[in-house]
């Protein structure tokens, strides 16, 4: 259930039954020759939509900009600053708890986007733990990366095993072929497989992965297997929702 395709009168009723709601977060960055730039969006966009028709749960829209500072030298790619998306998280979240939401489950597409989350879970308690009321009712905030469940990385590894890498990996990019069928791109990747390492700013990227991809194969992506990890995290993540939200 979508929050945009709601009445204010929907929403009220709702929340007679449930404090939680589902925040898709991803970003708009490369995700080299083969990967669409909202791959990361996207992805968590539709597990998003899958899990809150399978919980009967509220989704939010989907932050589609994230943390993407180091993918900068690539055409297309959009950043927040980490305290712009600290800030931004605050609102949102401020906004609903104002209506009686109370946790805050964000699925997360982008491994940038880590961080920035967990300093924003801090900076939302630390205003409830400082404001005179004190944090009550007790806003609760969870960070869920769609990929770090046991089921779909024991399906990642079947499917790619170490060419998986982190970066522009087959799996994401076969979610998204999965989700939209017209838009799969085909490319000669040099070499197959991406090198690995670490970076620190936009430049130093580029420089160290020239086309995008990080010790990643993702040619190796069909949008048949898409269908299967989709189903696998839809699975997973609804489980670990609504036992979240029980509790
Ligand atoms: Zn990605």
């Amino acid at each position: 259930m979508q929050l945009q395709l709601q009445t204010w009168q929907e929403v009220e009723v709702y929340l007679q039954n449930s404090r939680g709601i589902i925040l898709p977060i991803g970003s708009t960055e490369q995700h080299g020759p083969i990967g669409l730039i909202g791959t990361d969006a996207i992805c968590a966009e539709v597990i998003a939509r899958g899990v809150g028709d399978a919980a009967g749960a509220l989704v939010a829209p989907t932050i589609a900009v994230g943390m993407a500072q180091h993918h900068l030298d690539f055409p297309g790619t959009m950043t927040m600053r980490p305290s712009t998306l600290i800030a931004m998280l605050r609102d949102i979240v401020e906004s609903l708890a104002r209506h009686g939401f109370e946790r805050f489950y964000f699925l997360n597409g982008h491994g940038g986007n880590i961080a920035t989350l967990s300093a924003a879970f801090s900076e939302i308690y630390a205003g409830r733990s400082l404001a005179p009321g004190s944090n009550i009712p007790p806003v609760k905030c969870r960070l869920r990366n769609w990929w770090a469940n046991q089921d779909v990385q024991a399906l990642a590894k079947e499917l790619y095993g170490n060419a998986e890498g982190s970066h522009a990996t087959p799996s994401e990019v076969a979610l998204t072929q999965f989700a939209y069928p017209d838009a799969i791109k085909s490319a000669i990747l040099d070499p197959p497989v991406a090198p690995w390492g670490d970076f620190t700013d936009a430049a130093d990227y580029r420089s160290k992965f020239p086309d995008g991809r990080i010790g990643s194969n993702s040619a190796l992506a069909t949008p048949e297997a898409g269908r299967r990890l989709y189903e696998a995290a839809v699975a997973a993540i609804t489980k670990d929702y609504q036992s979240w939200t029980a509790g």
